[in-house]
């Protein structure tokens, strides 16, 4: 049997160096490791060995931030109904005809870099005078900001909350509260086309359903940003949605921008 002593590896420091450490300056060793009298590597950095441990906890902190960020960029993603016609348009992409439109345009802009201390911005116009396609912009503005951006058109939205209420039994499937959930917690939410959903009117003539849904997601979106456009006047939309109308209206509108955009709709602009 071979003496424990020669088993064991002896190990020595050489050359040994205090340097200060980068970080926080306290003393830091440097020094070439030797085992059995044989160089084997150079140990130190320029940070000691505290600071280099806090460095990994930061970077693992950073990413697990990135991942929920990413996580809540992908679940707003999973929740919009973009329409083709608006996939990759821009801001430059946007020729203002009128006054209001170059209105709109600037107030676009500045509600996308967050210039505004308003929350909701009101697009209330004919169809066709880019109200989706400005909304739009906003929301991919927010999206290339790494936030949470829904856009959604209204009538999209009540099929989709409709088509939950067949799939009860089916755990896997979006339930109603998944999508409100989701619009809640939205950093920005573009609902698109207000008033222009059908849904069967109620025994009174008011649709209370749809009324109903708009009012709380209204409700659940005060104090958060959010666009709403709409072809309809507030009149038009009274005589929609019945006894609720004051109500949603007024949170709909509540600290918002109302941007009333007029001209000639641009996409009929060849048949002329
Ligand atoms: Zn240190």
């Amino acid at each position: 049997m071979k003496p424990l002593k020669s088993i064991m590896k002896s190990q020595d420091k050489r050359n040994v160096k205090i340097k200060p450490c980068e970080e926080c300056g306290k003393n830091n060793e440097h020094y070439d490791l030797y085992i059995d009298g044989e160089f084997k590597t150079r140990i130190g950095s320029d940070i000691c060995f505290s600071c280099q441990m806090k460095k990994e906890d930061e970077q693992i902190r950073r990413e697990a931030r990135e991942s929920r960020i990413n996580a809540r960029i992908a679940k707003a993603k999973n929740y919009s109904v973009i329409p083709f016609e608006l996939e990759g348009v821009s801001f430059q992409d946007y020729k203002p005809e009128n006054q209001t439109q170059k209105d709109a345009y600037d107030l676009s802009v500045k509600f996308a870099k967050g210039e505004m201390d308003r929350t909701t911005l009101f697009f209330q116009g004919d169809t066709g005078l880019g109200k989706s396609h400005l909304s739009y912009c906003i929301h991919q503005h927010y999206i290339n900001d790494r936030k949470a951006s829904i856009f959604i058109d209204l009538p999209s939205l009540l099929s989709e909350i409709r088509s939950t209420y067949g799939n009860k039994n089916d755990w896997r499937a979006r339930t109603q509260d998944d999508i409100m959930n989701a619009l809640k917690e939205a950093d920005l939410l573009v609902l698109d086309d207000i008033g222009a959903e059908y849904v069967k009117p109620d025994a009174n003539g008011y649709e209370s359903w749809a009324a109903d849904i708009l009012f709380q997601i209204a409700n659940s979106r005060q104090g958060k940003k959010n666009i709403y456009t709409t072809n309809f006047t507030s009149r038009d939309l009274t005589k929609k949605y019945g006894m609720m109308s004051k109500r949603i209206i007024s949170r709909l509108m509540n600290n918002s921008k109302v941007i009333k955009v007029e001209g000639k709709d641009h996409r009929l602009k060849g048949l002329e």
